[in-house]
């Protein structure tokens, strides 16, 4: 069999831990055999960042720019104690903010879902999608602990001479302030990324915040999602039969509960992030969430959400052999191929990346899954077996799907 072609590269970012011993399974095993893979490598494992002072990962962004579509293996976001493990001259920061700064974009997370793993909310059929804002709020907040009695207030001064200045809270007693903040254009940015993936997956928009009591700052969301729709997709939305709404977060919690999934749930910062755990707790595992960071101006970067199984990794590296859930890593691999196919007018290598998902879901289905996995199925019939042996099972499968 040749191999499927690639015309433009796909920007490879290796990463660390139990995930980057993955990595390297995955490409052999499930995609170099099939694929003329064309990639742009780069290695943001913590020691080319420490090496570099973290110029790789800000190249490995840019780079994204320029080709439009990476796949990147997760990353250690140093610490204490990683600075000490490590040796690190710095505490660098995480590379997903660093990509997230440079490309801007909104954070899509989904489960994968199986047949023979049930959510903990039996109505839920199809898969729901969170995107979460990822710039501002409690992230970038200034915080004050209140030591004493005295008068706390809000204040801006503009460079045009408007001003703000008014109490806050007269403190009687100690207590606590914080202030917050965003900017009209990272929310736009948010709610053209999330109109955009609401066409590309043909899957209906909501929106939720809490406008009833924050007037001013989350109406501010509410009223930007409503301007982008009206003048740049609302006639898109229309053509394809999806609908946007937005409701109050208190009653899109009832609807998401109540609903049979299949839509895209879009939350300011500290919400997505709470929310999408949430989410992912109820459909099964975090093994088996992809992550998709989607730029207002059409760039993509595919990831698993996890991290780099580090329990698993100090195991292997003492010589045992693990079960670890490659699921989310194999379908950032497929959802980056599907994507340069479809960029490049590449049918063949669009269809290969439905293949290896196709291969995958078989696998599962047929009972063999990694141990993660196999306590979520209520039948019993399932056997764990070792991610090599996961791995070597989806290959079989996908040998006969492209023979
Ligand atoms: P983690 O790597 O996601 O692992 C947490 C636990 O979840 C694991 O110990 C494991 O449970 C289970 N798990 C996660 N993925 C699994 C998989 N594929 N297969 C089987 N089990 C899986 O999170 P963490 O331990 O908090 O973080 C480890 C490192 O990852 C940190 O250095 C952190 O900075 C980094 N991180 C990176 C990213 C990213 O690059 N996107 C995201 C999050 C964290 P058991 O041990 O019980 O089997
Ligand atoms: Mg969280």
């Amino acid at each position: 069999m040749d191999k499927i072609k690639m015309t433009t590269p796909l920007v490879e970012m290796d990463g660390d831990e139990m995930t980057r011993i993955l990595w390297q399974q995955i490409k052999d095993e499930l995609i170099l055999p099939f694929v003329d893979l064309k990639t742009e490598y780069y290695d943001l494992g913590l020691p080319v960042r420490d090496e570099t002072s973290d110029q790789i990962t800000k190249d490995a962004g840019e780079a994204i720019k320029k080709y439009g579509v990476g796949v990147k293996c997760a990353t250690i976001t140093p610490n204490a104690q990683r600075m000490d493990e490590y040796k690190l001259h710095e505490m660098w920061k995480s590379p997903n903010g660093t990509i997230r700064a440079i490309l801007d974009g909104t954070v899509f997370r989904a489960p994968i879902t199986i047949d023979k793993i049930s959510p903990v909310v039996k109505n839920w059929k199809k898969p729901i999608t969170v995107a979460r804002h990822a710039y501002g709020d409690l992230y970038k907040g200034t915080e004050y602990r209140v030591p004493e009695k005295g008068q706390a207030k809000l204040s801006f001064k503009g460079e045009n001479g408007d001003a703000f200045d008014e109490v806050i809270y007269d403190f009687e007693c100690p207590g606590i302030i914080q202030g917050i903040y965003n900017k009209d254009s990272s929310i736009e940015s948010f709610a053209h990324s999330c109109f955009k993936y609401a066409i590309e997956t043909k899957q209906d928009l909501w929106f939720s915040a809490k406008d009833t009591i924050s007037k001013k700052y989350d109406m501010r969301f509410r009223d930007v999602f409503q301007e982008v729709y009206e003048t740049t997709y609302k006639e898109e939305f229309d053509k394809l039969g999806l609908t946007y709404f937005y409701t109050l977060i208190d009653d899109a919690i009832a609807r998401v509960i109540r609903s049979e999934g299949g839509f895209i749930w879009a939350l300011k910062n500290y919400d997505g992030d709470v929310m999408s755990d949430l989410v992912s707790t109820a459909f099964g595992s975090l093994a088996m969430m992809t992550s998709v960071l989607c730029s207002p101006d059409g760039n993509f970067e595919f990831e698993a959400a996890h991290g780099t199984v580090t329990r698993h990794y100090y195991k292997y590296l003492e010589g045992e052999e693990t079960s670890t859930n490659p699921m989310a890593t194999i379908f950032a691999w497929s959802g980056a191929l599907k994507k340069r196919g479809e960029l490049d007018g590449l049918k063949e290598l669009e269809v290969f990346g439905e293949k290896l998902e196709e291969a995958c879901i078989d696998t599962l289905n047929e009972g063999i899954m990694t141990k993660d996995l196999v306590g979520l199925v209520e039948d019993g019939s399932a056997t764990a077996v070792l991610t090599k042996d996961f791995i070597a099972a989806i290959r079989e499968r996908l040998e006969k799907k492209l023979a």
